[in-house]
């Protein structure tokens, strides 16, 4: 039987104690795409994301069920241990956040923690900042610290420190919210770019960004999974009330 592949997720609730953050999701992201994840603030967005790579499980009271699997394997599999499901789905954060290292120890950092001889760790280096269109900019200066680059270049310095670890799936917390319209832009294209090696996800609140980079967008609206289609469907057919609205921009 030919394992499913992408992310899935069917019937995912999930607790912050006795607050029940999600409710019964149900979920398809494609492998080689962009799936975007939209709603108001609060509606679980983020929740949602971090239940993917089990990264909620750090947090004291938290709890998930359900069924969600990467490229066809539960990611509560009792063989599937977080810390190797974190190298398959890894994720970049809305604040660019490098280490205060040089640029080169960013992405080698955790690849020398891992035992990756030098040889292996320098070709990886420059995959990486290629990978995310970073390369040319830095060649020059790879032992310059990171906090020295501009944000838009720390956050693709970040995507490069993610793709570093060659993980299947990348998840994508409002990425460019912190960043200016020129370095959004160059992120947005370098997501297209990712898109044909990579399944990912990402949380945004721009609409159009959405509209612009996601194959599929699925709506949230107060823990709950509204609707998922294409996303000119999405944006232009919306099926349900409260995803007209918002799309609509009538709340939100
Ligand atoms: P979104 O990403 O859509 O803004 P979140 O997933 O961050 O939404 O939050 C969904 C709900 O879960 C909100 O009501 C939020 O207050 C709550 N929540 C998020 N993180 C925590 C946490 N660590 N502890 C308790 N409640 C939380």
């Amino acid at each position: 039987m030919q394992a499913q592949s992408g992310v899935s997720a069917t019937g995912v609730n999930a607790y912050y104690g006795a607050f029940h953050a999600l409710k019964d999701i149900n979920f398809q992201a494609q492998s080689y795409s962009v799936t975007a994840l939209i709603g108001p603030s609060g509606c679980g967005k983020s929740t949602f994301l971090r239940c993917v790579n089990r990264m909620n499980d750090l947090i004291d009271g938290f709890r998930q069920d359900g069924l969600i699997e990467v490229n066809g394997q539960n990611i509560q599999d009792k063989n599937l241990e977080p810390e190797r499901l974190r190298r398959r789905v890894g994720m970049v954060f809305q604040k660019p956040n490098p280490f205060p290292k040089s640029i080169f120890e960013n992405i080698a950092f955790g690849m020398r923690l891992g035992g990756a001889p030098k040889a292996e760790i320098e070709v990886m280096v420059e995959k990486s900042l290629r990978g995310a269109a970073l390369w040319d900019e830095v060649k020059d200066q790879l032992n310059k610290s990171a906090l020295a680059l501009s944000g838009g270049q720390q956050q693709r310095l970040c995507i490069a420190r993610t793709l570093a670890i060659e993980p299947e799936v990348i998840l994508m917390d409002e990425p460019t919210s912190a960043l200016d319209p020129i370095s959004t832009a160059r992120v947005e294209e370098l997501i297209q770019e990712l898109k044909q090696d990579y399944t990912i996800l990402i949380v945004t609140h721009n609409m159009q960004q959405a509209r612009r980079i996601a194959d599929s967008t699925a709506f949230f609206y107060l823990g709950k999974l509204i609707e998922q289609a294409p996303s000119a469907d999405l944006f232009e057919r919306p099926q349900d009330t409260h995803t007209a609205n918002y799309v609509g921009g009538n709340f939100g």
